[in-house]
């Protein structure tokens, strides 16, 4: 399966895509986790992305789109994948098509997670991050970890995103509705548009990607 997982900041993309890639055993491919690999690890282009995400800025096309092209064609991903923040401008997703259309695969769905803008403040705002993966998400209030600050699943150090303050995530959201939400109309005229409500636990909003996906 080939799938793109859309939505706002804080809408829960990065908890969903992991359990999703794991119950359907695809690569979870996020351009975030990548951007935030490069900074940790000092590369030029971490260097180069920094700014943009701690001001709240998509990064521009001409980085992202190579980095995402990159992790898509290893081979891990050659029967399938998740992709998570990719794209997020319509630039972006005609460039997929291209990626795509080259490689003679196509999309089997977009999956639109839609929270309303006051939860996805929440969200962000009590939001934890393990050092060790991108992709083991806590939160202070709805998901806390058993034990403070320390990741439930793999016993790393939880810390808080530089780009999730107040400031960003209003920069974000504008950016998200500026930039991103043009790409739902466009994958709705494709036919390959699958809304949910992303409201609820974890596990049922999960249920219910999956269940929307099959259909
Ligand atoms: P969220 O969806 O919660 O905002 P992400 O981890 O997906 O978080 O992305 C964090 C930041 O990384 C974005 O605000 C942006 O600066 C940058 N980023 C991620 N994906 C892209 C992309 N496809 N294009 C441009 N910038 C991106």
């Amino acid at each position: 399966m080939r799938i793109v997982l859309v939505g706002p900041p804080g809408a829960g993309k990065g908890t969903q895509a992991h359990l999703l890639a794991k119950t359907l055993s695809i690569p979870h491919i996020s351009t975030g986790d990548l951007f935030r690999a490069n900074i940790s690890q000092g590369t030029p282009l971490g260097l180069e992305a920094k700014a943009y995400m701690d001001a709240g800025k998509l990064v521009p096309d001409e980085i992202t789109i190579g980095m995402a092209k990159d992790r898509m064609t290893q081979p891990d991903a050659a029967k399938g994948f998740l992709l998570d923040g990719f794209p997020r401008n319509l630039g972006q997703a005609k460039a997929l098509d291209e990626i795509l259309a080259d490689a003679g695969i196509a999309l089997d769905g977009v999956l639109d997670l839609e929270v309303p803008e006051e939860e996805v403040v929440k969200r962000i705002a009590g939001r934890r991050l393990c050092r060790n993966n991108g992709s083991h998400v806590f939160h202070v209030d709805y998901n806390p970890p058993a034990q403070d600050g320390v990741c439930d699943e793999c016993g790393g150090e939880l810390y808080q995103r530089t780009d999730d303050t107040e400031e960003a995530v209003r920069v974000r959201l504008e950016e998200y509705h500026s930039k991103t939400e043009p790409i739902i109309g466009y994958y709705a005229d494709q036919g390959l548009l699958v809304t949910i409500p992303a409201l609820g636990r974890v596990s049922e909003v999960t249920e219910r990607a999956i269940e929307a996906l099959r259909r």
